[in-house]
């Protein structure tokens, strides 16, 4: 038997956006016979490996006419009851509202385990919100984005706990199989523990512009073998994935589908791979970004490099075909040149110089991939956080705005993959870009979290 999963939260919150997400396809099985009390919808959902029955309660406020707060309770207690764990979804964008306070206070008290998800949490602007779900003493929000499939990994570890180790029958296919001389299929590795962080695959994604030996980056890692992908129950229909294990870690390459298809066909357009490539980067916790040796960090390189720090993922810049290279100090220097001028969002970033070809260095690669995935998860203790705060304040404190000096209160760290920051002052508006900056950059320094971005959201108030 699948497990249940129940979507509920107060309208507008983006409880269907989530649905149709998981449920892989737009307006699954939808149950809407006119004349018939509408019933909840429900589908096969599928996300990072992990198959279970979703069910949406939206739409659910209309049948009933009295009050919200009693529609939706009626709503939320019938279909929890069938639940094995529910994702009380809320808004980041707008905040905690009073419903969605009611609604907390009354699932903290039910028996069905609540996964609190802060959904629209793209980019900036959900950052207060997320911070402000922590009061509804529901555990960490998992922060996402339904609209742009940002965050499904680390929901899929909020669900683990709740899926059945022996589901045999529902049981995908082994992620990866190998295909022997005589065309026999056999599991290459087992699905990982799921209780064991370190066995968990981190997931990577390899991009870059075509030719510049992604597919032989792949083969090198893979350890030449001839490997046979198939697509995977719960990653979206054309992804497929590779795992494969180095030094007792899992990785799972995301997505070479569209690898191959563009390795295949000759692709001229550049803007198709800068596209292909976003959808392969959210799928991915940790980016490696391949460029060619012979041609350091062009525009496009630096496109591709933005759009991974901008989705929030961890980088590591491979320069391949290191073994064409003459003047390798020249060439270093030009990397570090090109950094510097153009991706000051990720400073710090490793780069690691390669020969895929040759499997030269693949092992200080998936070192940095290891690292860098290190400080995407990195947590920095509050107390530790407001100790360098004080540091900061004393020494090199905000400037005066009309002669009055901004309050600085407070800071925590709101999540981590990557790291985001709140910061308490009194007036949010008036601390300057400049400013924030700076403190980023020293916050970098401070705490060693080089080549990750990170996020810092201003609250005001109190
Ligand atoms: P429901 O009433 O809870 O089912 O909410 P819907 O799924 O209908 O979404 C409500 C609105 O929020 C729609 O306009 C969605 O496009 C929008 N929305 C849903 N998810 C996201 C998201 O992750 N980010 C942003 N910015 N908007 C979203
Ligand atoms: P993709 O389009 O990014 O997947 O690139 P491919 O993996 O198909 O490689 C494009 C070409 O570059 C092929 O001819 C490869 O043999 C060559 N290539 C890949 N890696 C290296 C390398 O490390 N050194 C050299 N000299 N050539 C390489």
């Amino acid at each position: 038997m699948p497990f249940t999963v129940v979507i509920i939260g107060r309208p507008n919150v983006g409880k269907s956006t989530l649905f149709n997400r998981l449920a892989g396809k737009r307006l699954a099985l939808v149950d809407d016979t006119p004349g018939v009390t509408r019933d909840w919808r429900s589908a096969d959902g599928h996300v990072g490996g992990l198959s279970f029955t979703i069910v949406d309660t939206a739409g659910l406020e209309d049948v009933f006419d009295d009050s919200l707060e009693a529609r939706m309770r009626r709503q939320t207690e019938q279909a929890l009851e069938r639940a094995d764990v529910a994702l009380f979804v809320i808004d980041a964008r707008t905040g905690i509202t009073p419903l969605d306070r009611h609604f907390a206070s009354w699932l903290r008290k039910g028996r069905t385990p609540v996964i609190l998800v802060a959904n629209k949490a793209e980019g900036k602007a959900g950052l207060p919100g997320i911070l402000e779900s922590f009061e509804l003493g529901l555990g960490d929000p998992v922060p996402l984005s339904a609209e742009h499939g940002e965050g499904m990994a680390d929901l899929v570890e909020a669900l683990l706990p709740f899926a059945p180790k022996d589901e045999e029958p529902e049981k995908a296919a082994p992620a990866t199989v190998a295909l022997t001389e005589d065309g026999l299929e056999i599991p290459v590795g087992d699905q990982p523990e799921p209780e064991e962080e370190r066995l968990r695959p981190i997931q990577i994604a390899i991009v870059g512009r075509p030719n510049v030996g992604k597919s032989t980056l792949l083969n090198s890692l893979i350890g030449q073998e001839r490997v046979l992908t198939g697509p995977e129950a719960g990653m979206t229909r054309d992804a497929i994935a590779v795992d494969w294990e180095w030094r007792d870690r899992q990785f799972r390459l995301v997505d070479t589908a569209g690898m191959r298809r563009r390795a295949r066909v000759e692709d001229k357009v550049e803007k198709l791979a800068v596209a292909d490539g976003l959808r392969v980067v959210r799928m991915a916790q940790v980016v490696i970004l391949v460029v060619d040796a012979g041609q350091i960090l062009d525009k496009q390189d630096l496109t591709i490099a933005r759009m991974v720090i901008d989705e929030g993922r961890a980088l590591v810049i491979a320069i391949n075909k290191w073994d064409t290279v003459d003047d390798r100090a020249m060439a270093l220097r030009q990397v570090e040149d090109k950094l510097e001028s153009s991706l000051a969002q990720a400073k710090g970033v490793s780069v690691v110089t390669i020969s895929a070809l040759k499997g030269k260095r693949l092992d200080a690669l998936l070192d940095a991939v290891l690292d860098s995935y290190a400080v995407w998860n990195r947590r920095i203790p509050t107390a530790q956080l407001n100790r360098w705060l004080e540091g900061i304040l004393d020494h090199h404190p905000p400037p005066l705005i009309d002669g009055r000096r901004l309050k600085i209160r407070y800071m925590t760290q709101v999540k981590a993959r990557p790291p985001a920051f709140a910061l308490f002052v009194n007036k949010p508006g008036d601390l300057p870009d400049s400013y924030q900056r700076y403190l980023i950059a020293n916050l970098r320094d401070s705490f060693d979290l080089p080549g990750v971005p990170i996020r810092l959201a201003l609250r005001g108030g109190k």
